[in-house]
């Protein structure tokens, strides 16, 4: 499959959180663009609730509050932090005003496993993330995704479908109370399931971190009402540019007209009827061109969204095609998320969009099985001993 000439960017690793760079506050709060004080803000409620709820905090769970609260300390005198350590990044600091203070230190240990357990390599018996995928089919056929892959997008090779509810209900009666981070994403367009309602009614008062990343192409009212009054803490609306050639370009089978009406209507029932909603709007896209701008997109959406990211690119739309490379670093995926497919296998990440990794399947066993299963483990293995050319397609991959 030839490469469209408008992805210019040849990445040589993928980092998979969101750099601080690449993030920007639509609504320019003040409190961010303070950044001391915003931390002594954020050391100062994780202290508070610290000291008011440690008795009943489990041994491991006031270990990392410690850590971080220690973090904050060295931050705050301009100290560098060692590798166990962590303060929030930009993102996270806007959920963490949106949290109730309830709330604040079960974040702080969910985020620090997000971030820290990747790289110290730490596992537990359930990873700090899920994605679970509603349906693998996408009416879009974006430039960077594998939805551009016809082997794996058209009808005939077997990878299109949507969830059962009896599986993802089974899956979230599983990991609640285990895992904080939920993601309704991966391969296919959530709102396209027509049992979404159900699924997010499910969830309610669950997860922690709820998110959910549509393309935004499909959005009505009822859908957006559906969204807006949920549960989600994050609502992810995938948008990379701002022009409308660029962006036809990269989001094939989607129109401009059509999304900026999408975003006009999302806006108007959001400021009529959900003012004080918790839900988040993030417009994020993929950095895939050296022209992209995350504050020119600011500049150009801030009235539809509360926050602009841009990820980092990897070479989706051709896993399988590229090249073996000598990246040796251990992947933070199998240390953070995993991935529920629609027909309930299970996959360490989505580059492997074609699940040759997989040798498990949700509706046979459970996710703690799986994440702790010998297989799971030899993949890590490997990776610990330098050894993930040995494994497809983790030799092509730049995940690290
Ligand atoms: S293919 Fe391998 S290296 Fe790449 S993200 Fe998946 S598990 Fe990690």
């Amino acid at each position: 499959m030839s490469k469209s000439p408008f992805i210019n960017i040849v990445p040589k690793v993928k980092d998979n959180i969101i750099k601080d760079e690449n993030f920007t506050n639509a609504k320019n709060s003040k409190l961010l663009l303070e950044t001391k004080s915003t931390d002594e803000i954020i050391s100062d409620s994780i202290n508070k609730n610290f000291e008011l709820k440690k008795k009943n905090l489990s041994l491991k769970d006031k270990e990392l509050i410690l850590k971080v609260i220690e973090s904050y300390k060295k931050r705050i005198n301009n100290q560098s932090l060692n590798e166990d350590e962590f303060v929030l990044t930009k993102h996270e600091i806007n959920e963490f005003f949106s949290l109730e203070n309830k709330n604040i230190l079960r974040y702080v240990v969910y985020r620090y496993k997000y971030n820290i357990y990747p790289r110290l390599k730490i596992l537990e018996e359930y990873p700090p993330n899920i994605q679970i995928e509603p349906t693998s089919m996408c009416n879009l056929r974006c430039i960077m995704c594998y939805q551009s892959d016809k082997s794996f997008s058209s009808k005939s090779a077997g990878f299109m479908g949507h969830m059962k509810p009896d599986l993802f209900k089974k899956v979230v009666d599983e990991i609640e109370g285990k895992i904080e981070g939920v993601t309704f994403a991966s391969r296919g367009e959530p709102t396209l399931h027509k049992q979404l309602d159900e699924f997010l009614k499910y969830c309610e008062g669950k997860f922690l971190g709820l998110k959910l990343n549509t393309n935004a192409t499909l959005l009505d009212e009822k859908k957006i009402n559906l969204l807006l009054s949920s549960d989600l803490q994050t609502l992810v609306l995938s948008i990379d540019e701002k022009n409308k050639e660029n962006y036809e370009k990269i989001r094939v089978n989607a129109k401009f007209e059509k999304i900026m009406q999408n975003l006009e209507l999302l806006k108007n029932i959001r400021e009529k009827k959900y003012k004080n909603s918790k839900v988040k709007i993030r417009i994020s896209g993929v950095k895939i061109n050296t022209d992209q701008s995350v504050d020119e997109m600011n500049q150009f959406y801030k009235e539809f969204a509360d926050e602009i990211a841009l990820v980092d690119y990897s070479p989706w739309e051709s896993a399988y095609d590229n090249e073996v490379n000598n990246i040796q670093a251990e992947c933070s995926e199998l240390y953070r998320r995993i991935f529920v497919w629609q027909d309930g296998k299970v996959n360490p990440c989505d580059y492997d969009y074609k699940s040759t990794l997989s040798k498990w399947n949700a509706n046979e066993h459970s996710i703690k099985k799986i994440w702790n299963s010998d297989y799971y483990n030899e993949i890590r293995r490997l990776h610990k001993l330098k050894e993930r050319k040995k494994i497809e397609p983790c030799n092509r991959c730049i995940g690290t």
